[in-house]
């Protein structure tokens, strides 16, 4: 009998083994930062070069910030940009601002115009459409107070910057990306910390911009000890994208701040396993260290990551950091960005292709964000595709169709407990 069970069983894994050769196939021949650490390594001396910094001047997150590239003569010398692409770069940057961080930049393929990173952080000519909008979720309709976004009923943002280490060409809030950087002053901070203190309802609230640790560590942990002085709000949530543009930014002192606030949770913006690199492994291995959860939100971007298998590997390469994919959103539609957008399709079969085929833990939440700050909307496949009065239907991630006994339990009459589900 055990014979038969174990014959079985093999047979079932030839199967499983089956379900994944198309990825096995392909996985090597996807970039990640840690395969091209070398040619990484090669721009990065190029780069220092160029702008007469030094190994030391490297790990300098304001270094990197004061030698952020932008302008096309300059990006000229460290990438192939022809004359043409030089007059466009120029010119976007007139209307939306752009600005590469050495340490991004080097992440560039030198002559390679389908290179991710190049797509996500120089100017395109696709950026003068003038089709989609430059405020599509309303976010000037949704701010009872200064800085703060409300759309939900227990949290809210704060925006505290306009300032990112770089400026994704993808950018939602690029409307608000002008010519100079602004941290948000003191007088408007104070007032949305006064409108979480007097709405006790409030009991997450997250920190974004822009990009949340642009602020200097001091600023930070006076937000930090303002917020965690309110008895009702039990969790601060930090939007960065510096992990992947600015690991420099993660320093020692800024993970002993959080650290001392707890819980401090950080979620950030990876879009491409090329942005996973052994400097990003350890900036992101000292926020695990100081108790913080690393959560990722990609956005589904055309050509960049719309695909099943280079969605499988970023989100491996994440947990490998120690980030847990938290979200996968569909694009917005922002002027200047729709060369990005994808259809809702592509995501469908992305996540339909990710449920059963990986570890769940690999798996995101796919978010339509509804217009005019309606909210984040999950879009799933069905796998309910049928009802009977004591019975559902439903299909497996390989598409067994199966039936399943769908009834309630009785706990007998004198026991009270909690359950709504029946109202
Ligand atoms: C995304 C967002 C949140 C957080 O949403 P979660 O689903 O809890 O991660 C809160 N407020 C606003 C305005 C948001 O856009």
């Amino acid at each position: 009998m055990e014979g038969k069970a174990r014959q079985l069983s093999l047979e079932r894994a030839r199967e499983l083994k089956s379900r994944i050769t198309d990825y096995l196939r392909v996985q090597d021949d996807i970039e990640t930062g840690f395969k091209l650490a070398n040619e990484i390594e090669i721009q990065k001396q190029k780069i220092l070069a160029v702008l007469g910094g030094t190994e030391e001047d490297w790990e300098d997150w304001h270094w990197q910030m004061e030698n952020r590239i932008t302008d096309a003569e300059t990006l000229a010398k460290i990438i192939d940009v022809d004359e043409d692409e030089c007059d466009v770069i120029s010119d976007i940057g007139e209307t939306y601002r752009w600005a590469i961080s050495p340490y991004y930049a080097a992440l560039m393929s030198i002559s390679s115009r389908q290179c991710p990173i190049r797509w996500l952080a120089v100017p395109s000519a696709f950026e003068y459409s003038e089709e989609g909008c430059l405020d599509p979720m309303s976010e000037k309709e949704t701010s009872p107070a200064s800085a703060i976004t409300r759309r939900y009923p227990d949290r809210l943002i704060i925006k505290v910057t306009n300032q990112c280490a770089m400026y994704c060409r993808h950018c939602q809030r690029r409307r608000q990306i002008g010519e100079i950087d602004n941290h948000v002053l003191g007088p408007h901070l104070k007032e949305a910390i006064e409108y979480v203190r007097s709405n006790p309802e409030i009991r997450d609230v997250l920190i974004t911009g822009g990009d949340a640790f642009m602020l200097e560590d001091d600023a930070i942990e006076w937000i930090l000890k303002e917020l965690s002085s309110i008895e009702h709000v039990e969790m601060i949530r930090f939007g960065s994208r510096t992990l992947v543009t600015l690991p420099q930014r993660i320093t020692p002192e800024l993970c002993e701040i959080l650290g001392k606030y707890h819980p401090v949770y950080v979620n950030t913006h990876f879009n491409h396993p090329k942005e996973i690199t052994p400097e990003v492994a350890a900036a992101c291995e000292r926020l695990s260290r100081a108790g913080v959860p690393l959560g990722n939100q990609a956005v589904l971007l055309n050509g960049i990551n719309s695909s099943v298998h280079v969605m499988k590997k970023l989100n491996h390469e994440l947990l490998k950091i120690r980030v847990r994919p938290y979200y996968l959103f569909h694009a917005k539609v922002v002027k200047g960005t729709l060369h990005f957008h994808p259809k809702v399709e592509t995501g469908l079969h992305i996540m339909e292709q990710l449920r059963g085929f990986t570890s769940g833990m690999a798996i995101p939440t796919y978010i339509v964000n509804a217009p005019g700050g309606l909210g984040k909307t999950p879009i799933l496949p069905n796998y309910l595709i049928g009802w009977g009065e004591d019975y559902v239907m439903i299909r497996t991630w390989e598409g067994n169709v199966v039936k399943y006994p769908n009834f309630k339990g009785d706990m007998g009459e004198d026991i009270e407990y909690w359950d709504d589900s029946d109202e």
